[in-house]
């Protein structure tokens, strides 16, 4: 007789859980998942892809801008939040269901409620408990937000994504991703946006040119970007809500969003009677097979707060599933992990930063390039777009390529499979260019930025 209900308990229906659970089953381990709100997680349901459907959406605004320039004279366009949301709800609902069948189709069994930790090999989810072998925790992240009084009045990600209408006046708390994106959503469908950063310069973490392109192109979107405050009181009002801010400025918007970061959602998982040790900021510790302190309980995805990004959680979960169930040996590997950030400008980089490489004893030579897109030209819009290279001046490799403008996010993903091999700027040089394109640039940056 079987000692276990199942091989693998997998806690948590979202990219990672559902990719290694699948993963374990394909190797034949009889899998289990539980997922307390709708399978999907965080980015199918209230992240990457009901964010990108609303900066879609967001960027006719610019298209219609710039179609004079090309002949075009059209009507001034009304835009309907209403209509946009139900449109993305059924986008969405037509994923989860994908989800759910992709499941099914791999012999998974799914059981709905929240999953805890009875002990080291059993998981509750509501009155049921399950015995396993082997569980994964895949639980995700969950917005954090600042104790200000007030807080109760601004939103999150989570609600931005579900708001009845669109805000007229926004105020954003935070210049990470999330921040910067809603920024360009929020402005594009045409509500004013003020973005408060409690530093002096958005997107801290990327490669400083980057950061003062997109800074650049926030501002020419209308965007008022206030650095070195941030909101310290909420009160709601008759007119709205009135944000407070910490150097006694004030201000009234009609939502207050905070993008302040996110944390992981270890709350009540039972980790203390399994013996699932935490680190700094709340994070499942793991190893390289992603294994917890618990010999047999392993975490992958946000909740590990390696690289939060969707792909890696992928990653993740499916070198876990292949190590365990497979045979195979697969450590993960977060290395040039490249990276978009679908603000407008977007922005799409891999590898070494600048400021990065240097604090790691390289000696750089650095190409950069700053030109107005083909597409503005005729348009006449003032913005330029910018590719950099970082390059190891020793061995001439690669160590870093970053681009903000049109269609960067697209264009680094091959640069990143370039990167990641460890080619050289003579093999980016050898290259021939597609014309005309922006990308081209990447391959034509002749003369070094003198230092
Ligand atoms: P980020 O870590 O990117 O940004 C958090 C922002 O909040 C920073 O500007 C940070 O400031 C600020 N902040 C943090 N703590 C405080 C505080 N106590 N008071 C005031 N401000 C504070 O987090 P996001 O929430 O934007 O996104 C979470 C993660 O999700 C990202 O790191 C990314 O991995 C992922 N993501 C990826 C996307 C993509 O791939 N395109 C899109 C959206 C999210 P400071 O710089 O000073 O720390």
């Amino acid at each position: 007789m079987r000692k276990f209900d199942y091989d693998l308990f997998v806690i948590g229906a979202g990219s990672g859980g559902v990719r290694a659970s699948r993963i374990a089953a394909g190797h034949g381990a009889r899998v289990a998942i539980c997922e307390e709100s709708r399978v999907g997680g965080t980015c199918v349901i209230r992240g990457c892809v009901p964010k990108k459907l609303l900066v879609f959406a967001s960027q006719f605004a610019e298209a219609f801008q710039d179609c004079a320039g090309y002949g075009w004279q059209a009507e001034a366009p009304t835009f309907s939040w209403p209509d946009l949301i139900a449109a993305k709800d059924k986008e969405i609902d037509r994923l989860n269901k994908i989800y759910l069948k992709l499941l099914e189709t791999a012999g998974v069994d799914l059981h709905m409620g929240r999953g805890r930790l009875v002990d080291e090999h059993t998981v509750e989810v509501g009155d049921k408990r399950f015995s396993a072998e082997r569980i994964l925790i895949a639980v995700g992240g969950r917005p954090w937000v600042p104790d200000i009084p007030g807080r109760e009045h601004g939103i999150t990600s989570d609600e931005a994504f579900d708001l009845e209408d669109l805000p007229r006046r926004v105020l954003i708390a935070g210049a990470g991703y999330i921040a910067v994106e809603f920024a360009g959503i929020f402005a594009g469908l045409g509500s004013e946006v003020t973005l408060a950063y409690r530093r002096d310069l958005i997107l801290r973490g990327f490669d400083d040119d980057v950061r003062r392109a997109v800074e650049a192109g926030l501002a020419g979107r209308g965007i008022d970007i206030r650095y070195q405050v941030e909101p310290a009181r909420l009160e709601r009002s008759d007119h709205g809500i009135e944000v407070t801010f910490s150097d006694g400025s004030a201000q009234v918007v009609d939502q207050v969003m905070f993008a302040t970061g996110r944390e992981p959602y270890v709350w009540d998982l039972g980790l203390e009677n399994a013996g699932v040790h935490l680190g700094p900021g709340n994070r499942i510790e793991v190893d390289e097979y992603s294994r917890t302190s618990a010999g047999h309980i392993f975490a992958v995805g946000d909740v590990t707060d390696r690289i939060a990004l969707t792909p890696v959680a992928l990653m993740e979960g499916h070198a876990f599933a292949d190590t365990e169930f497979g045979g195979m040996d697969r450590p993960v590997e977060h290395a040039n992990t490249p990276a978009a950030v679908f603000s407008q400008p977007p922005v799409g980089t891999v590898g070494l930063t600048e400021a990065e490489a240097r604090d790691r004893g390289h000696a750089v030579r650095i190409f950069r390039s700053q030109f107005t897109p083909m597409k503005y030209t005729l348009s006449d819009r003032q913005e330029k777009a910018l590719m950099k290279l970082v390059v190891d001046a020793d061995t001439d490799r690669v160590l870093g390529c970053h681009v903000v403008g049109p269609d960067a996010p697209e264009m680094l993903q091959g640069f990143a499979v370039a990167v990641r091999a460890g080619l050289t700027k003579a093999d980016f040089d050898r290259t021939i260019g597609i014309h005309p394109t922006s990308a081209e640039e990447l391959v034509t940056l002749r003369q070094p930025v003198a230092d």
